[in-house]
């Protein structure tokens, strides 16, 4: 595996390897296993994979954890050596953003104003700002990012196709801890007590999932979730179900839903904010 920091060197590397088909995973490093899936689906669908290890100073909010992210770039270059990736990207904020950049995508769609934008109203610019940066410079055939983060799935799906990009954007399924917990770099900030509270989103939203697959009215699923989030100690941020494309609310008018939808959750433990979500996509519970 090659560990590449200069944009310039990058695309030299990926000059010499033309004609295959190329695969990007971009991270914010602290590999975890849900990482790492997204890599082995970028090898099994690719010939090249690049994995970019960037903490995105435009994707965080003035009060939030750019300086306290968790990062470890040795491990993690330990970690995508043993999964078989073929080039680590690792620039500094100045690769990414040129000194006195002065380009943005700006969203327009009322997608970037709905679940995490309302808590987090700069996140969503800073993703598409940075995701489109890597994907002018690698020029990856497929992209690869985990549903687990369903907004941003759906943010950069369309960006994609507006900007004329032509990467294939591929959602995978959220890998869990064994009891639950969806993997996030985040869940380090966890105390134990709190970890444990934290199980009550998986929970919660498996049960909805069973609950609406019978027939039960979205509001209370809704209602459910909530309240056994609030009630092992969680602060529940949004809890919501929407059209998985638009993220539009979906209203059953109290007598189910039968089609696609996401469900999708953040609430605070502590200080930590987590994200979580299951869907039905094509019919099929994920
Ligand atoms: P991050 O490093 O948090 O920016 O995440 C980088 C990519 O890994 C994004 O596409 C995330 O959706 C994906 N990812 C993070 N956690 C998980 C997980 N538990 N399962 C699947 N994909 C994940």
């Amino acid at each position: 595996m090659k560990i590449i920091r200069c944009a310039d060197e990058l695309r030299r590397e990926l000059k010499e390897q033309a004609g295959k088909s190329i695969g990007l995973v971009p991270t914010m490093g602290f590999l975890h296993a849900g990482h790492i899936s997204l890599v082995n689906a970028s090898r099994e669908n690719t010939d090249l994979t690049v994995v970019s290890v960037f903490v995105n100073p435009t994707q965080f909010g003035p009060n939030e954890d750019f300086d306290s992210y968790p990062r470890d770039e040795a491990r993690d270059a330990e970690l995508l050596m043993a999964a078989g990736a073929d080039i680590m990207f690792v620039p500094t904020v100045s690769e990414i953003y040129p000194e006195g950049n002065s380009t943005d995508i700006v969203l327009t769609s009322g997608i970037k104003t709905k679940l995490c934008a309302k808590t987090r109203p700069t996140h969503f610019d800073g993703v598409t700002n940075v995701v489109a940066r890597l994907l002018c410079l690698v020029k990856p055939d497929k992209a690869f990012f985990g549903r687990k983060d369903a907004q941003q799935l759906a943010i950069i799906t369309r960006m994609t196709r507006d900007m004329l990009i032509g990467t294939q954007i591929v959602g995978c399924p959220i890998v869990r801890e064994q009891d639950g917990l969806a993997m996030s770099s985040r869940n380090t900030y966890l105390s134990e007590s709190e970890r444990v509270s934290a199980l009550s989103i998986s929970r919660s939203i498996k049960t909805a999932a069973e609950d609406i697959e019978k027939g039960k009215a979205l509001a209370s699923v809704r209602d459910g979730v909530s309240s056994e989030i609030s009630a092992s100690g969680g602060r529940v941020d949004y809890v919501e179900i929407v059209d998985p494309g638009t993220l539009e609310e979906i209203d059953d008018g109290g007598a189910g839903f039968g089609g696609d939808y996401l469900l999708a959750v953040a609430a605070y433990f502590g200080k930590t904010r987590l994200i979580d979500n299951i869907a039905r996509i094509d019919g099929k519970c994920i």
